[in-house]
């Protein structure tokens, strides 16, 4: 499998191999990298749905990867969730996907939730980082990285954990210094490890991104990425809808429908992939909360980009982003691969921040793809994590009560009667001051306060550029 950047009009002429897509993270065109296709592929059930993780995600992502032998790539994987970080961390059943709770029923179908977060970091993101910095450390040989992350406050500490033993690397997290909890500030800033380095912005997330993006587009140095920008971190993803599928559904060709909360669009991607390869989705089912650019997007097909002044700052910090990176990918499908009107739409976006999808494509190609999305208000979330609550003494985080809120909805105005599941994308725990509210305060949660490292920087890309060299020299890698 080749791949090529979304925005390369010259595609047959540009294609590049999955290593260096690793490595770069962005095509240098400031595109996101995609396979040349996602054709289905034959998905033996009944011999997959007693697969472990680890077989499953082996033979996944074998079909992507063509320049590293599949002998390597199974050692990799069992490395890493065996021993490294064992996937048994997330249930008592090792070697499989955790399935976790049935939080609701819908006409006694089965409503699960998806518990990913469970991990060193405490996030859904934890499983597919670890794997990448298997990946990193397996071809980076004697060089060395510096792994350029943006993040709303989970991925920071997510990289800085699965990528603390990988000397080869030098972590520099770029977060917005205001729009993170209490708990997500402690874990990232005073992270142990000294080869993590916390640059932080008086802005929103999507300056950090806009960081990120600028310094891998002019990437004369060796910058690669742990967002979900890079392609790889997707690809593992798309382990977490093929191996639970297969523990929910009893019978081939049972169809499931996914509840997905989603900022940068990332891992509901993963989710379209996995549909587009052939496995049995219904429908996917995005939630975002009140800064709704992936609602309009599906429901009205316009993508309107908000400005950090009415960026709204609330419960689910993760959402609160303008700009939904992955839609790029998405929008390429939507456009059968023209990369020259992809092209065309963004600079609309660049000028007016605004572009109709309809003057382009039919809202039937939109409904076509099998994805929805809906929003969620604060009070709504805070209903939601108490019904849970009190209903199966399960407390869940703030960003995957809008994946329930989704279910609500589904129960009155859309009965479709597939087993649902909802990814759970980060630990309660992290969103304490706001739950505590919602659940009573003789909940008792634990924060240390513990010595914290950052710096605090004007987002000026030359500025940091400087920051960080001046950070390698002193690393001494
Ligand atoms: C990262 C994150 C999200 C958003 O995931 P995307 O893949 O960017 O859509 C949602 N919730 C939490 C808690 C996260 O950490």
């Amino acid at each position: 499998m080749l791949y090529h950047s979304t925005r390369e009009p010259n595609k047959e002429e540009r294609l590049c191999s999955f290593l260096n897509v690793l490595l770069k993270g962005l095509a240098s065109d400031g595109g996101l990298y995609v396979p040349t296709s996602y054709s289905s592929m034959y998905i033996e059930e009944r011999l997959w749905r007693y697969f472990s993780y680890q077989e499953l995600a082996s033979r996944l992502y074998r079909w992507f990867i063509s320049d590293v032998p599949y002998s390597i790539i199974r050692k990799l994987v069992r490395t890493v969730y065996n021993e490294r970080f064992p996937l048994s961390y997330y249930n008592n059943h090792s070697g499989s996907c955790p399935v976790g709770y049935v939080v609701a029923t819908n006409d006694n179908v089965p409503i699960y939730m998806l518990r990913l977060s469970n991990g060193s970091s405490l996030s859904f993101k934890d499983i597919a980082m670890q794997l990448l910095c298997g990946f990193f450390e397996t071809i980076l040989g004697s060089s060395s990285v510096n792994i350029i992350s943006a993040t709303s406050g989970d991925t920071g500490s997510s990289v800085c954990t699965a990528f603390q033993f990988c000397k080869r690397s030098r972590l520099f997290v770029y977060s917005p210094l205001k729009s993170i909890s209490e708990y997500q500030a402690e874990q990232m800033y005073s992270h142990l490890s000294i080869n993590a380095f916390n640059i932080c912005f008086n802005g929103k997330f999507d300056c950090c991104q806009d960081i990120v993006k600028r310094l891998l587009c002019k990437n004369r140095s060796n910058n690669g990425t742990a967002n979900s920008i890079n392609w790889v971190r997707l690809l593992f993803q798309t382990t977490y809808y093929f191996s639970s599928y297969f523990r929910v559904t009893i019978a081939s060709k049972e169809y499931v429908t996914f509840l997905i909360p989603s900022g940068n669009f990332g891992n509901a991607f993963a989710g379209f992939i996995s549909k587009t390869m052939g496995l049995p989705i219904r429908r996917i089912i995005i939630a975002t909360n009140e800064n709704n650019v992936l609602e309009e997007f599906f429901k009205a097909g316009t993508y309107q980009v908000r400005k950090a002044s009415s960026l709204l700052s609330t419960n689910t910090p993760s959402m609160d982003i303008s700009k939904a990176s992955n839609l790029e990918r998405l929008l390429l499908e939507l456009l059968n691969r023209n990369s020259n009107i992809l092209f065309k739409v963004f600079q609309q976006i660049q000028y007016f921040g605004l572009v109709r999808l309809l003057n382009y494509i039919s809202y039937r190609s939109i409904k076509r793809l099998g994805i929805s999305a809906e929003s969620t208000t604060g009070s709504e979330r805070h209903m939601i994590v108490q019904y849970i609550y009190k209903r199966c003494g399960l407390l869940i985080d703030t960003h995957s009560a809008n994946g329930a809120k989704a279910i609500l909805l589904l129960k009155h105005s859309n009965p479709i009667r597939d087993v649902k599941i909802i990814l759970e994308t980060a630990q309660a725990l992290k969103l304490k001051d706001s739950l505590q509210d919602m659940i009573g305060s003789n909940y008792s949660f634990l924060t240390q306060r513990r010595v914290r490292r950052l710096r605090v920087m004007f987002p000026c890309v030359t500025h940091v550029k400087q920051v960080m060299l001046l950070r390698t020299v002193l690393l001494g890698c």
